[in-house]
């Protein structure tokens, strides 16, 4: 029997903003466009009292709720802020396939000898999350992913329920019919004429009445109504690539500052390529200039590295190249990225030393966060580093036209 847990964040935009401005704790908090025709992304508890909806228009929201607080999404933040939550998740299972920012499922059958039941498990995720980030979230636990989903929705927020195999009809049975996958708006009333208006009903209706219904797919919602469900958790297939940049508020003009943030970029790519257990042999480095010229170098390695080290040389290499054809020319921005994954090979001779490094500085940033340790290099301009625009912390490919047009948001 498989062990399944989907994990749900509380509310988490309007969370994440609580949690970042603590002016806003307790207070009914509203993430989402703010034109004419903007919607509700997320709605704290506080909010909902009144009745607000994610998804809701947001000039509805105004009049159940003239006095809550308004906030545009900061989706780079609240990426950010997922990337620890599915850290956290990796810890237990490598076996997470991520919904959206917030939610996800994992399948922990096969971490159950290292760290414990299926409730253990939860727990500790739950404790872990609320640990790294401050912020909670609702868990449903089952030996499938349909169950698993509903159990999280079962008791939020906070919630921690779970269904084991002899309490299925217990928990389904009083369930509406719509929250069966694929029976929504149109189908519910057909169900309501014959008078199926629970789960329950549904498992013990007529066969014709559902064939009549559903076709072919009578078969699929019976399963469902019984709490059966095969699918498997699908991790997402691995990134293309990997790569961090920053935009600074003031242009960088010394060579040491720019290898320092260099040396700190390749650190956070690096520490999220190993974690997927992979080794790169692609580096690039992106450079913006103050006149908004932007320029990407690369350089593919004979064998693939998993170094934090040899990634920041080789991009420091390019940056000096870069720099001898713009002699003095102030830098806007600066990438550090990594391509050609080769999955799962044992370190090469020149990672070695590094690479035991890398995994004792790997472990001390995943319990203590980013800002507890630095490099030698890094850390003599700290002060500068600190002070650059959070543009972009966690841009990955395809998704970058998204984040980039964050930078101009509230604060
Ligand atoms: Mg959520």
């Amino acid at each position: 029997m498989r062990a399944i847990l989907h994990i749900d964040m509380d509310a988490f935009y309007a969370s994440v903003e609580q949690r970042d401005d603590p002016a806003l704790a307790g207070q009914a908090v509203i993430v989402g466009g703010t034109g004419n025709r903007g919607v509700v992304a997320a709605a704290s508890y506080e909010a909902r009292a009144f009745g607000v909806r994610s998804a809701m228009p947001t000039a509805q929201a105004r009049r159940l709720a003239p006095r809550a607080v308004y906030l545009r999404p900061r989706i780079a933040r609240y990426r950010e802020v997922s990337g620890q939550v599915f850290d956290i998740f990796r810890r237990y299972t490598p076996l997470v396939e991520g919904l959206s920012l917030d939610e996800a499922f994992l399948d922990v059958t096969g971490s159950l000898k290292l760290f414990g039941s299926r409730e253990d498990i939860g727990r500790a995720i739950v404790r872990d999350i609320l640990e790294a980030t401050g912020l909670h979230a609702s868990i449903g636990l089952a030996h499938n992913k349909f169950l698993a989903k509903l159990a999280s929705d079962a008791r939020k927020p906070r919630g921690f329920v779970s269904v084991d195999p002899d309490q299925v009809r217990r928990f389904l049975d009083p369930m509406p019919v719509r929250r069966l996958w694929g029976i929504g708006a149109k189908t519910e009333p057909k169900l309501r004429a014959r008078g199926v208006l629970t789960i329950g009903q549904l498992r013990q209706a007529d066969p014709a009445v559902l064939r009549d219904l559903f076709g072919q797919r009578a078969g699929h919602y019976l399963a469902l109504a019984r709490g059966e469900d095969e699918r498997e958790v699908t991790p997402e297939r691995p990134d293309k690539s990997i790569s961090h940049e920053q935009t600074f508020d003031t242009d960088l003009t010394d060579l040491r500052e720019m290898k320092a943030e260099l040396l700190r970029q390749a650190e956070n790519v690096m520490r999220r390529v190993r974690r997927q257990h992979l080794a790169a042999r692609t580096v690039t480095l992106k450079v913006r200039d103050h006149r908004f010229q932007t320029a990407t170098r690369s350089l593919t390695l004979r064998s693939a590295t998993s170094g934090t080290r040899t990634v920041y040389q080789v991009a420091a290499g390019l940056l000096e190249r870069w720099r001898a054809e713009h002699a003095n020319t102030p830098v806007r921005l600066l990438g550090v990225g990594t391509s050609q994954f080769e999955e799962g090979r044992a370190p090469s001779i020149d990672d070695l030393a590094p690479v035991s490094l890398d995994a004792t500085i790997d472990a001390i940033t995943d319990r203590f966060g980013s800002a507890s340790l630095t490099r030698g290099l890094a850390m003599g301009v700290r002060e500068r580093s600190d002070r650059a625009v959070p543009g972009k912390p966690d841009s990955e490919g395809p998704k970058d036209a998204e984040t980039s047009a964050d930078h101009s948001d509230r604060r």
